[in-house]
């Protein structure tokens, strides 16, 4: 019998993941390092006296993370414009590209993230 496996996300790095269904509790990070991270982060929120909900980051990362949402949100505004009334397969595969476009530097930031750790 195959192994169940659920799609979850990383606590860390909010990448998918799949894990096997199994006894005891699933794992919540996509890699060991990302468990790291969350764990020193956690260190340092309570030495701050921070709650577990609240995370320090730099405000490079915090500008960086912010101009790849700006730049992903005008692409959904002009994809948005672009769908309305009956467009053609071109025009929505024109505007799919424009959104995956807009949309990898933000997944691809998260993927660097956790590698530079490894
Ligand atoms: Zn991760």
């Amino acid at each position: 019998m195959a192994a169940e496996t659920v799609e979850r996300r990383c606590r860390w790095c909010a990448r998918r993941f799949t894990v096997t269904v199994g006894p005891g509790r699933p794992r919540e990070f996509c890699r060991r390092s990302c468990r790291q991270r969350d764990y020193e982060a956690r260190q340092r929120a309570s030495e701050v006296g921070l709650s577990e909900h609240e995370l320090v980051l730099t405000r490079q990362a915090m500008d960086d993370l912010r101009d790849r949402l700006y730049v992903l949100e005008c692409a959904v505004e002009d994809v948005e414009r672009d769908l309305v009334g009956a467009p053609t397969r071109a025009e929505y595969r024109e505007a799919l590209d424009w959104l995956l476009d807009a949309a990898r530097p933000v997944v691809e930031s998260l993927g660097r993230e956790g590698r530079a750790a490894d």
